[in-house]
């Protein structure tokens, strides 16, 4: 079957690998799509990764059942979530599988099959499309998601998402959704253009004015009552600091390492609350779900298809930032 390889340094190869075996708990899936996620872009980037797959949005069909799975079936559609927890836990009780000391991650859905937990499978109801399935069960809609659970305090009327790649177009799409006032900030005209069309407000270009001084133009000078960091960039994530209104909320999406941030600063005397979202809960999925029925126009964040022999050019528009939710097909 073929398999795509983040070899590192931009290249991306799609080779010929041995069909993954379920074990025990697990299954076998046969990929309809996958998506791309930023994330990925480190391993794109950089010097690859070990098995050079990372993929870990996909949708499909069962296809085999590993030893003590039960209630699942071949054929079956699913959506797979790629962290799954021990299943034995307080946190895996709630479907809070990222909070499981023993979870573990499947890297490796860039493939014609790829292997699953069956315990982190959400079976998809025949009236929604592959499309929907991805962002539904990957962390294209589930990071927004569950970010929209930590500041769903009435207050939070406005919300400045800096970084509008795919992350940061699920949080406008979600936001806005929920009657919020959206500012959107990037430095890519196409990417302010999609953000405007998914439901902000407000677009400003921080290649052209200062995105700190637009965010407080655009409240009486008061700040954003929320700042989502959705770049990953240590300059994205001090300016969501000074953007944010005294007694607000900013919100880590984006991956990065160390910063440099005051606790006198940037936190006590403005009484400044940061918090982090990191995928979403295996629980979160019905309610999710819910919302994409009651109106959420989530498959709108996909812009562009490749069949998977094009998965090089896929990763090329990806990285230029020339596309939104990137999606790799396999039929
Ligand atoms: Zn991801
Ligand atoms: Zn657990």
């Amino acid at each position: 079957m073929r398999t795509v390889r983040l070899a590192g340094k931009g290249i991306v190869q799609v080779i010929e690998a041995a069909e993954p075996a379920p074990g025990a708990g697990e299954v076998v899936i046969e990929t309809a799509i996958s998506a791309i996620c930023g994330s990925e872009l480190h391993a794109y980037h950089g010097d690859g990764l070990p098995q050079g797959n990372n993929g870990h949005e996909a949708v499909g069909t069962v296809a085999r059942l590993g030893e003590g799975v039960t209630g699942l079936a071949i054929g079956q559609r699913v959506g797979v979530s790629a962290i799954a927890g021990c299943g034995n836990c307080v946190y895996c009780a709630k479907g809070q599988y990222t909070w499981c000391s023993g979870r573990k991650f499947y890297g490796n859905m860039h493939a014609e099959r790829f292997l699953a937990a069956a315990n982190a499978c959400h079976s998809l109801p025949d009236g929604i499309s592959w499309e929907a399935g991805v962002l539904l069960t990957g962390d294209g809609l589930g990071v927004p998601y569950h970010t929209s659970k930590k500041i769903a305090a009435p207050e939070n009327r406005t919300v400045a998402v800096f970084g509008v790649g795919p992350i940061g177009l699920g949080n406008v799409l979600v936001q806005a959704h929920l009657g919020r006032r959206l500012i959107a900030v990037d430095i890519v005209a196409s990417r302010l253009e999609t953000a405007k069309r998914l439901g902000a407000a407000y677009a400003v270009n921080a290649s052209e004015a200062d995105p700190v001084e637009q965010v407080r133009a655009l409240t009486r000078g008061e700040g954003a009552d929320v700042c989502i960091e959705a770049a990953g960039r240590p300059e994205t994530a001090l300016a969501c600091f000074a953007a944010v209104r005294t007694g607000g909320t900013v919100v880590f999406n984006g991956e990065q390492g160390a910063i440099s941030l005051s606790p006198s600063d940037h936190f006590i005397r403005r009484d400044i609350t940061a918090i982090g979202a990191w995928f979403y809960h295996f629980s979160e999925f019905g309610p999710m779900l819910e919302l994409y029925r009651n109106g959420l126009r989530i498959t709108d964040l996909i812009t562009h298809h490749y069949p998977i022999g094009e998965a090089a050019s896929a990763y090329e528009t990806f990285s230029a930032r020339r596309s939104a939710k990137t999606i790799i097909d396999y039929h």
